[in-house]
């Protein structure tokens, strides 16, 4: 079985400090609010920067984001529109290279990332009203309240490195 939420990152998050005991209504406004966050954050910058421990540029860390976002909201439209629960992992490297992060504009990864933001915040609503859970192929059972945690974690951490890039 593959480790995630706090048993992978720690309670709170190691490296972040996201608290796993948040509700899962205010992951779901972490997320929310996060596109004018880092809008603010990354102000006069052009998300090439990097830092010598983190893989990904500040631009491809937001594509991130968005992508996984974007990959959870279907998950979820899965179980709340389609009634099939059973879902897989991807790999975001993968993804990375596929999608080309490093070549997207930074205005554009940002305008793509409030896109992935509204739909996963619609999705999240219903699968949370509905009582979604998933069944992953890797992790088990996932309820919702689950989703919305990791999303809003992966979301809050990849924040995290952003601002770590910026500050070096
Ligand atoms: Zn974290």
């Amino acid at each position: 079985m593959e480790r995630w939420g706090a048993d992978l990152y720690g309670q709170p998050c190691a490296a972040c400090g996201f608290d796993w005991t948040i509700e899962p209504t205010a992951a779901r406004d972490l997320v929310l609010t996060l596109p004018d966050r880092l809008a603010h954050t990354t102000t006069g910058r052009t998300g090439a920067e990097r830092h010598a421990d983190l893989g990904w540029d500040v631009t491809s860390y937001v594509c991130h984001v968005g992508d996984n976002l974007r990959a959870w909201a279907e998950r979820l439209a899965s179980g709340w529109l389609a009634g099939r629960t059973d879902v897989v992992g991807y790999d975001p490297d993968a993804l990375a290279e596929a999608r080309g992060y490093s070549a997207v504009p930074l205005a554009v990864a940002l305008w793509s990332l409030q896109a992935s933001v509204i739909l996963w915040v619609a999705s999240v609503d219903r699968a949370l009203a509905a009582g979604v859970t998933l069944q992953h192929a890797t992790r088990g059972p996932q309820r919702a309240d689950d989703v919305a945690r990791n999303n809003a974690h992966d979301a809050v951490h990849h924040e995290h490195d952003i601002a770590r890039i910026l500050a070096g």
